[in-house]
């Protein structure tokens, strides 16, 4: 299953991911997360995605597409991946198709996550993360038991830095100048599948699984 969610940011990817990564023992391979270690690490490529995370922009293409070849070229993706966050611009696009030729990989899956702009702010603003084991939260569309705490570890639940109303804004002009033409890219590719994301969070990931299982 080699697989890649698309969709604006706050769409849902990183939940559905976690369950669908699940659903086929396949690494989630997140070039937001990824980013985020290294800015946890201080790494100099940390220092430069900081940045740009902080801004609402793009990290540059080739020092993305360089994670992510690097990233593929392990041998746990052989079996299959799924990507989350990337490609997020034609150039990114038109690479990976390249990486996974190279590879010997099969054609990768989009799957498109839909949901409309006005939504995506509050699920945004509202998500919180625990860091100790990844899971994602939402203060009220998908709360934790105990408010401010991860149900599978008891971890403090924090905010992601770039998770405001103003670096959303910026983050959702990029997604419409750069990232919605990938939808025409994976159209003329054949590979591309919508799904409505506006539903809960359950029946987005019974739609998805109905797809790659099609
Ligand atoms: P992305 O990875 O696309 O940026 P996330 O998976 O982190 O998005 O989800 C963004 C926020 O929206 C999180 O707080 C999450 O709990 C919440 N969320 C995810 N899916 C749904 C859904 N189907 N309905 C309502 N809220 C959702
Ligand atoms: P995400 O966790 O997917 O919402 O990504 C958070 C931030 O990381 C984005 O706003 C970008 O600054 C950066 N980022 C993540 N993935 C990419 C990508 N494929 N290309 C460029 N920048 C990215
Ligand atoms: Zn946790």
């Amino acid at each position: 299953m080699h697989i890649l969610l698309m969709g604006p940011p706050g769409a849902g990817k990183g939940t559905q991911a976690a369950n669908l990564v699940k659903a086929f023992s396949i690494p989630h391979i997140s070039t937001g997360d990824m980013f985020r270690a290294a800015v946890a690490e201080g790494t100099e490529l940390g220092k430069q995605a900081k940045a740009c995370m902080d801004a609402g922009k793009l990290v540059p293409d080739e020092v993305t597409i360089g994670i992510v070849r690097e990233r593929l070229a392990k041998d746990d993706c052989k079996k299959g991946f799924l990507l989350d966050g990337f490609p997020r611009t034609v150039e990114q696009a038109r690479a990976l198709k390249g990486i996974v030729e190279e590879l010997g990989l099969p054609a990768v899956q989009a799957l498109d996550i839909h949901v409309p702009k006005e939504d995506l702010v509050e699920r945004a603003v509202g998500r919180r993360l625990c860091k100790k084991c990844g899971a994602t939260y939402h203060v009220k569309f998908h709360p934790p038991k105990a408010e401010g705490v991860c149900d599978n570890d008891g971890e403090a639940l924090c905010q992601r830095a770039d998770d405001t109303e103003e670096t959303m804004q910026s983050r959702l002009g990029v997604y419409e100048e750069q990232t919605k033409p990938l939808i025409d890219f994976y159209k003329a590719e054949g590979v591309y599948t919508a799904v409505d994301g506006r539903q809960p969070i359950e029946k987005v990931t019974e739609d998805l699984l109905k797809v790659l299982k099609g």
